[in-house]
């Protein structure tokens, strides 16, 4: 057995279903870490080329997952058309311009029209878009168009807050700027009130961003 210490615990379905080109990536690591002026001999950075390849099978898992797959066996046939919201779904993404994470929360409400989908799922839906190389805008638009898609629902409505490291350990350096986005379908976009009941929902008890 190899004594590696990756520090992970990746399944091995996750490196065995992802896309990336493990060879491939590991040898541009090790070229990036000389270009950058540093010894990838040295001790602390030999195993940081496959660590690294390792990682990005993690963080782009979202790549690899099937909608269909992933939904199925959760989509209900149910008579209930009030408002349902899940906040506070905690992120991780990589933005596609650098390659540094930005995180935060989603909130997603919709109303349906006689189908739902299981709760756990739609945490899933939000990690399936995160977990690839994105800006906020698409990812908060694809959130809302795949439920749209799939549910079909009389409107469904996504924001997201996210803090980005691109904007807080470099260019502007600011610390606290929080983005926020938001994608509406439906009553959402047609319905001031139902609009505002979720706006006001969601910023009951927020918590501030934080990392
Ligand atoms: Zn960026």
């Amino acid at each position: 057995m190899e004594l590696l210490d990756f520090d992970d615990d990746l399944p091995d379905e996750i490196l065995a279903e992802s896309k990336i080109d493990s060879p491939e990536a590991e040898e541009s690591i090790t070229r990036l870490i000389k270009a950058l002026g540093e010894d990838p001999e040295r001790e602390g950075l030999q195993n940081t080329p496959r660590r690294i390849a390792r990682m990005y099978s993690e963080l782009l898992a979202g790549y690899n997952v099937d909608p269909v797959a992933m939904v199925n066996g959760a989509l209900f046939d149910v008579k209930y058309d009030e408002m349902v919201i899940v906040r506070d779904i905690e992120f991780y993404s990589l933005c596609e311009h650098h390659m540094l994470p930005f995180m935060g929360r989603v909130h997603v409400a919709y109303i349906p029209d006689g189908k739902v989908l299981g709760i756990s799922k739609i945490p899933r839906v939000v990690d399936m878009y995160a977990r690839r190389l994105q800006v906020q805008e698409r990812m908060t638009r694809q959130i809302a168009d795949f439920l749209r898609d799939l549910l079909k629902p009389q409107g469904v409505a996504v924001v997201v807050e996210a803090l980005h490291l691109c904007m807080m350990m470099r260019g502007v350096q600011k610390h606290d700027a929080r983005m926020i986005t938001s994608a509406m379908h439906g009553a959402f976009r047609a319905n001031l009130a139902t609009r505002e009941e979720f706006l006001a929902n969601i910023s009951r008890g927020a918590a501030p961003l934080q990392i």
